[in-house]
């Protein structure tokens, strides 16, 4: 038998296992517009008890629930804080401009993290009739372009208080956020209690094949619900899915660590190379590195698909490895094989 394609391109390339598909066929649903499907409430509500917020919202995407999240938060000729290769400003379609007509003050990070400091500069005068009305800071946990990267619960906690001064309410695209708490040690309850609201992603390393869940404030998810159904996002029988979620909460999230080690081993491996310019440290899952210019990316990437083996471009010469449930430490030997093969064409 030939062997399986590896796809590193993303973690939402992931299918159902034999037992999360058993636990979608036995999930009792019911039509969720009515609020009457008992496992998207079970998930809604293990998902907020999980990390400390009252209630929580099912969503098709992780688009969604940001884009929710921060039309409930603002209002046009206000201004959304955000680092400049947040995925709430980079790859949702400028979503923010289409759905609140607000503004975006973006910042440099430090792989993609953002400190108290450059937060509390960027806040706009109040009462100047010359600046949109800064109201919301949004923070991404891991941080994908940054690499996965993570912040430490002290800087959320300085950012926190910035908001908290400034009347801001604080926003956390947790797109990976469990990848973040598995390789931190961090208590998701601390979450809930820096930010307002929390955008959690199932499809990622969680393994689910579709759906993103919203978490805050009774108040802030009943406004929320209404912005899910305006943008055509009211499920009906959306329990088969919730199911998942529920099942990869259980059972997928210890899990990470071993996306992790993977990461961290390929990211060794990649070092190693000749033709590999730098590689950003492996927090997580994602492994993004720079090709020396002797090696075009495309040639690069031709010879894994050669092998099996798909990736990202990620930028000029940058590219990007995700581990995740369907890399295994088979699949790591064989993509270091590859690595040591490929030599930069002299
Ligand atoms: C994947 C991702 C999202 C949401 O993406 P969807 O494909 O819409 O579910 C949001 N933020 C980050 C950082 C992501 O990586």
């Amino acid at each position: 038998m030939a062997d399986p394609i590896i796809d590193l391109r993303s973690d939402t390339v992931t299918r159902p296992t034999p037992a999360m598909l058993e636990a979608m066929f036995n999930a009792p649903v019911g039509d969720d517009v009515y609020e009457e499907d008992p496992t998207v409430r079970a998930l809604e509500e293990t998902a907020a008890a999980r990390f400390g917020l009252e209630a929580g919202l099912f969503c098709p995407s992780g688009t969604m629930t940001n884009q929710i999240a921060i039309k409930a938060h603002t209002e046009p000729l206000s201004e959304v804080i955000c680092e400049q290769t947040a995925h709430v400003y980079l790859w949702e379609v400028g979503g923010i401009a289409f759905h609140s007509g607000a503004s975006v003050a973006l910042l440099p990070g430090d792989r993609g993290l953002l400190t108290a400091a450059q937060v509390e500069a960027a806040i706009r005068p109040a009462n100047n009739v010359h600046y949109p009305d800064t109201r919301l800071v949004c923070l991404e946990n891991t941080h994908n372009r940054g690499g996965g990267s993570c912040y430490s619960i002290e800087t959320i906690a300085e950012i926190a208080d910035v908001a908290r001064r400034h009347n801001l309410k604080l926003h956390l695209d947790g797109a990976r956020i469990f990848n973040a708490l598995v390789a931190t040690g961090q208590q998701a309850a601390d979450y809930g209690r820096y930010f307002d609201s929390i955008s959690v992603c199932l499809s990622k390393g969680l393994g689910t094949p579709v759906g993103s869940v919203l978490l805050g404030s009774k108040e802030f998810i009943r406004k929320c619900r209404r912005i899910r159904k305006v943008m055509g996002g009211g499920m009906r029988q959306a329990g088969y899915l919730a199911a998942a979620g529920l099942y990869a909460l259980e059972h997928n999230v210890e899990r990470l660590a071993d996306d992790h080690r993977r990461a961290r081993q390929l990211a060794s491996a990649l070092a190693d190379q000749p033709y590999v310019d730098f590689v950003l440290p492996a927090e997580t899952n994602l492994v993004i590195f720079r090709l020396k210019d002797e090696m075009p990316a495309d040639s690069f990437l031709r010879h894994l698909e050669q092998q099996g083996i798909r990736a990202s471009s990620f930028g000029p010469q940058m590219i990007r490895f995700v581990t995740h449930l369907d890399v295994d430490d088979a699949m790591v030997q064989r993509i270091e094989d590859a690595l040591v093969a490929l030599q930069p064409v002299a």
